[in-house]
């Protein structure tokens, strides 16, 4: 056992003096304004949303006590499935416990061994997983680069999924969905869009990156989003034909093999849907808040990506530097943490800074000062 736990402390050690050790900070009553979460719209804060999780009738179970097809399959799931589905103008939805099962269940059921996937080089780690998982042989293509997508799929011998994010995690990029849905169709490949930060954001009615390039279940048989971020709940969804949606029931391990999610947090999210719905004007309060704080950003000199979503990477470089930013942040009353490699590619270490509906244009001005502050210590 010692020899065990040295082993241990001498990995943490490695990690330690290169600056990457990762920790959790904790969620107190004088935590600093959080500017690194995914709540985009303000949700999972949002009075009405608690309210609901009271409102659920004493019928409706806190647990499923069992995988969605032994008998933890809920009414609220189903409403919620439904919902989904009619959103985003699929034939069907299913539900998984999180973005990361969805993701490897899905390459559970899309990929062989002889089934080739195409990937954006920055896509989230599951779907990277999901393809080493499945021993697909991976093809990855340069940052939203299309002959470089092209040149993977001209190279392509037997079937090929192409799996992307609709916008990515680590940068506010969108992906060219109606370039590469025209790529897709030319070279008979399937396209499966995660949409976990695109979802309850972008479009004209919410519905997402898919929806803002009005691609039809046709073109776009495989969407992916989850209900942690936007939505402000938990758990995630896989869109799709109906066909698509049976045979994840037969062969996604990560929902067959794995307890549903609570049937209160479904009804839950079914509220939350309700509220996205009827209150466009937080998207455009997020829209308003990103550009606020892009102009606030401009005049101070901060140095930004272009990236228009509520993601606004400030990359740093060096693990160290964007550690130090992080930190005076945080002592300023800001909540940012430092991303660092392997999360994005080496020597490209950032703070990630995410916008808010829920935030106040005072709360960013606030920030823009603290980051100057920040960004200045980290020069040094
Ligand atoms: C967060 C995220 C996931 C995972 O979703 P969870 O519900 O958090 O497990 C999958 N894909 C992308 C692009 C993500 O950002």
């Amino acid at each position: 056992m010692t020899n065990w736990i040295n082993r241990w402390e001498a990995r943490l050690d490695v990690l330690n003096s290169a600056h990457r050790l990762r920790t959790r900070r904790l969620h107190t009553s004088v935590a600093p304004i959080c500017f690194c979460d995914n709540d985009y719209l303000g949700l999972a804060h949002h009075p009405s949303l608690s309210d609901a999780w009271y409102q659920v009738g004493a019928e409706i179970p806190v647990g499923s006590a069992a995988s969605p097809l032994v008998s933890g399959h809920y009414p609220t799931h189903q409403t919620l499935e439904e919902r989904i589905a009619a959103w985003l103008g699929r034939d069907r939805a299913l539900l998984f416990s999180s973005g990361f099962a969805a993701n490897l269940g899905l390459a559970q059921t899309l990929l062989t061994p002889k089934t080739s996937v195409v990937q954006d080089r920055y896509n989230h780690a599951s779907l990277i997983d999901g393809a080493r998982l499945m021993r697909a042989p991976l093809k990855r293509y340069a940052h939203c680069d299309l002959a470089s997508l092209e040149a993977r799929l001209r190279s392509l011998s037997g079937p090929g999924v192409v799996w992307t994010d609709s916008v990515f995690s680590m940068d506010g990029t969108v992906a060219p969905l109606q370039q590469i849905a025209a790529l897709c169709a030319r070279y008979d490949a399937l396209l499966a869009v995660d949409e976990a930060h695109g979802f309850g954001v972008m479009g004209p009615t919410g519905a997402g990156a898919v929806e803002a390039a009005g691609l039809s279940q046709d073109l776009v048989p495989v969407v992916m989003g989850t209900l942690g971020k936007a939505v402000g709940c938990q758990g995630a969804f896989v869109a799709g034909p109906s066909a698509l949606i049976e045979l994840l029931e037969n062969d996604a391990r990560t929902l067959i093999y794995s307890t549903a999610e609570s049937p209160r947090m479904s009804a839950v999210t079914v509220a939350a849907i309700a509220l996205m719905q009827a209150h466009p004007e937080w998207r455009l309060q997020l829209e308003d808040n990103v550009q606020y704080f892009r102009a606030r950003a401009c005049a101070e000199g901060i140095p930004l990506t272009d990236s228009k979503t509520a993601i606004q990477p400030i990359i740093l470089g060096a693990d160290a530097r964007a550690l130090a930013a992080s930190q005076v942040l945080w002592t300023e009353g800001y909540w940012v943490s430092a991303i660092r490699p392997p999360t994005v590619p080496e020597g490209s270490a950032r703070l990630r800074i995410t916008l808010s509906a829920r935030h106040r244009f005072d709360q960013i001005d606030g920030l823009i000062a603290a980051l100057a502050k920040a960004l200045e210590v980290a020069s040094r």
